[in-house]
């Protein structure tokens, strides 16, 4: 048993990650006894001897097999640092991932996860809506290096999910799939595991068809992709896990062999995380669980509150799914809590969804999302402007449509805002 292995037991007992996060992967003896993981501002790392340095080398470029237990040590931080390190080491615990690689940004994580599997002649397939930028990559730029790009409506059934993925792997092209659930911001659930197995139906030993799942919106607390059958997760940890809005990163996580892939192309393209942030993102991740469990709190009393207000037309919100909704079924199977986010569509058109928001006084009027104060913004004229109008239509994206991050406030104080709000 490794060192690290050890530190996750008491016993028989496995410790839950929220209780290691303060502590796993860092050694205090390494750093002057220093409780917590110090910043280590370095662009380079002093090798002990020339021997030293060339077995380093042999490892990071593959040079030879690595001998039993022999880690990476540490080079130049494109390559590796130890707030880099130890942070990916933290993240595999909440999705009990084998790897973790963490990039500069959460686009960052998904471009050179898209740049290590797919190649000319491929096609990738994904649902939509998807992220804004997500969806300028897969739609401008990865056709210009001849990858064909697909997409399906994540509000159709699980049955037409299926269908549509095994159509895209008809003749044999398709490589990637690459899942957003729940859609933002509609809310809309997909199959993990249905689209999983169709993925695994359509592949070979030669070929596997990947799929990926952006866990940017539920994960990591409260929806792991990797036990419902994807390959990889996706974040954007600029979100809930940074959750304080003052820092950029992503993930990828998933298995070893996978992980070291992304990784090397991660080292020439340099989208890698810096230590500053990587020593932020630990910080984030000693109050994760609880900041997310208090947003979820919170939003459940808000979208119990929105449904029940006469100028909200409809709420958009997993937790008030009932049986006989299309989505039911999938969201007991996946998710773990209905999380932090709530869309709803005030009576009227874009004029009255304006109107709230520029009222809205606690609420703040901002994108992005996750973080430990409540946002609003409107996704038909913000986040979502570049789709045009009717295929916003199509997606679900009302003019009336308002989106909600829920931060960690008092609810009542929030529902005291939007209740002046709507009342203007
Ligand atoms: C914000 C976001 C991204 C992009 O992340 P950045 O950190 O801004 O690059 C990707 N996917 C989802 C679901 C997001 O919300």
């Amino acid at each position: 048993m490794s060192s690290k292995d050890k530190s996750r037991r008491i016993g028989d007992r496995e410790l839950s990650p929220e209780s290691l996060m303060m502590s796993y992967g860092y050694d205090p003896t390494l750093s002057e006894g220093a409780l917590k993981c110090p910043i280590f501002q370095t662009s380079t790392f002093i090798f002990n001897s020339a021997e030293q340095g060339k077995a380093f080398f042999e490892v990071a470029y593959g040079l030879r097999e690595r001998e039993a237990g022999e880690k990476l040590g540490l080079i130049y931080s494109r390559l590796n640092n130890p707030d880099l390190e130890i942070l990916e080491d933290r993240l595999t615990l909440w999705d009990r991932a084998e790897s973790a690689a963490v990039f500069e940004s959460g686009m960052g994580a998904i471009s050179t996860t898209a740049l290590t599997f797919l190649r000319p002649g491929d096609r990738l397939l994904y649902s939509e809506p998807v992220y804004g930028g997500t969806q300028y990559l897969f739609s401008q730029i990865l056709p210009q290096f001849g990858i064909e790009t697909r997409s399906f409506r994540a509000a159709m059934g699980p049955q037409e999910v299926r269908e549509a993925v095994l159509e895209a792997g008809q003749d044999g092209n398709l490589a990637f799939v690459l899942l957003e659930t729940p859609a933002n911001p509609t809310n809309h659930l997909v199959d993990i595991a249905q689209v999983a197995e169709a993925a695994a139906e359509l592949s070979t030993e030669e070929r596997k068809v990947l799929v990926a799942v952006d866990n940017t919106f539920l994960g990591p607390v409260f929806q792991h992709p990797l036990k419902q059958g994807a390959d990889l997760v996706l974040y954007s940890l600029t979100k809930y896990v940074g959750g304080h809005s003052d820092v950029i990163a992503g993930a990828c996580l998933g298995s070893a062999a996978l992980v070291n892939r992304i990784k090397e192309t991660r080292t020439f393209l340099g989208s890698m995380g810096g230590p500053w942030s990587g020593w932020l993102l630990m910080r984030s991740l000693e109050t994760l669980k609880l900041r997310m469990t208090a947003q979820a709190a919170n939003a459940r009393i808000i979208a119990d509150w929105l449904a029940e207000h006469p100028r909200v037309v409809r709420v958009y919100y997993p937790g008030h799914l009932e049986e006989g909704d299309a989505d039911y079924e999938t969201f007991n199977r996946q998710c773990e809590d209905a999380g932090g986010m709530v869309s709803f569509d005030v009576e009227g058109g874009e004029a009255e969804a304006f109107n709230v928001l520029n009222s809205l006084q606690l609420i703040k009027l901002a994108v992005s999302l996750g973080g430990t104060e409540s946002l609003a913004q409107h996704p038909s004229t913000m986040t979502h402007s570049d789709i045009p109008p009717e295929q916003q239509r199509a997606m679900g994206i009302t003019e009336s449509m308002i989106r909600l991050s829920v931060g960690v406030e008092n609810a009542e104080d929030l529902i005291a805002d939007l209740e002046q709000a709507l009342a203007g």
